[in-house]
């Protein structure tokens, strides 16, 4: 029984390498921001929207700040730097659509939450004021009793 635990090799296998991928210096190399499984993807595909390998999400290839331009041929680098300059500015201006988009729905919940109080208010206001008439009305009755009850005088 105690024989169970044979001597464990320390064997430097990669944990779940599930394919052989030759990572290239030019290649992408990022978690799956849903699933956390590690992609690579080609420098090509930077900015762009991919599905996971793993889990199927569409997810955005990051775009690496200092890209090593040097391994690409030199024409296509200043092609290329421009276009990631356009994908980057992309994605900013979709971010900022989103989060535009996402304030006006925001605004509007504010406004119709606005709105509700100040009905609220309304109604409160005219509570008061028939409660004001109403207290009105019982003083003058008060005040017309002890005016006959004083008048027997
Ligand atoms: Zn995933």
């Amino acid at each position: 029984m105690e024989d169970e635990k044979l001597d464990e090799k320390p064997n430097d296998v990669a944990p779940e390498a599930d394919e052989d991928v030759e990572i290239m210096p030019t290649d992408i190399v990022f978690d799956c921001p849903e699933c956390g499984h590690n992609l690579v993807v080609d420098y090509r595909a930077a900015g762009l929207q991919v599905p996971c390998t793993s889990c199927g999400s569409i997810i955005q290839v990051p775009i690496p700040e200092n890209m090593h331009l040097e391994d690409l041929d030199c024409d296509a680098g200043e092609l290329l730097q421009q276009l990631l300059q356009t994908r980057r500015m992309l994605v900013k201006a979709e971010a900022a659509a989103q989060q535009a988009g996402e304030k006006v729905v925001e605004l509007t919940q504010l406004l119709a939450d606005y709105r509700k109080t100040l009905l609220a208010v309304k109604g409160r206001v005219e509570t008061l004021q028939e409660a004001a008439d109403l207290a009105n009305a019982t003083r003058q009755d008060v005040l017309d009793i002890i005016a006959s009850v004083g008048g027997g005088k």
